[in-house]
């Protein structure tokens, strides 16, 4: 069986990281997510450290500092951390599940190219959730992660009562700066801006694109992406 890599796209609030935790129980594949690994290099390194990408420097305070007002981290940063993961999971043959990234067509034109070269582009399934912008910004306001694993809830009414994570027992709390209406709306424009536009890319590219209505029940999201990718 050949390896695979499924990308869950989709816009903030589409329930990546929720159907890519099923898919990565469903399937048994790792589940790489970069925002975890950008918040575990936010957290683990000085705000003082600086990363050298293509000759340019990238300081983790800076980082730090506009990741809290909803702006991206900076894309050379990202790939460079992401690429050092794509290489540890295939030298170690294992599936993964992709989450958040690439998110700019600067990520897309670095990332894409490894991966197609490590797992083979008829292996890559790109799953694109879509939702309309009144949804994202109503799920993205009522938000909420666990504790302790980060696990990050979608917001519909079997969740909506929950103080506790499902998947681990510890408390659900908000992100404090990250979901207000203010940085919830600067998200979504740096996706349409920025994000959206590597749609054509993966076509231009020949990859292999599953749309997915994203609007349905958790359960038939999952469905949908299983059908597509598998
Ligand atoms: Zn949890």
């Amino acid at each position: 069986m050949s390896k695979k890599v499924i990308i869950i796209f989709g816009p903030p609030g589409a329930g990546k990281g929720t159907q890519s935790e099923l898919l990565s129980e469903s399937l048994g594949y790792y589940h790489l997510e970069s925002s975890k690994i950008i918040e575990r290099c936010f957290k683990t390194e000085s705000p003082n450290k600086v990363y050298t990408v293509d000759g340019k420097d990238y300081k983790v305070g800076d980082e730090i500092a506009s990741w809290k007002t909803g702006v991206l981290t900076s894309p050379p940063l990202v790939t460079g951390l992401m690429m050092e993961e794509f290489k540890k999971l295939s030298q170690d043959g294992e599936s993964f599940i992709l989450s958040g990234s690439p998110r700019t067509l600067y990520e897309a034109e670095k990332e894409m190219p490894v991966l197609a070269e490590l797992y083979g582009k008829e292996n890559i399934h790109i799953a694109m959730i879509e939702i309309s912008a009144e949804v994202t910004v109503f799920r993205n306001t009522h938000r909420k992660i666990c504790e302790l694993m980060r696990h990050s809830i979608l917001f519909n009414k079997e969740t909506e009562n929950l103080t506790l994570c499902p998947l681990d027992g510890s408390q659900l709390v908000k992100r404090k700066d990250l979901d207000t209406a203010e940085t919830i709306k600067t998200r979504l424009i740096q996706y349409k801006e920025r994000t959206l536009p590597l749609f054509d890319y993966f076509k231009k590219e020949g990859f292999n694109i599953h749309k997915v209505n994203g609007e349905k029940s958790v359960a038939q999201v999952h469905e949908q992406i299983l059908k597509a990718v598998t």
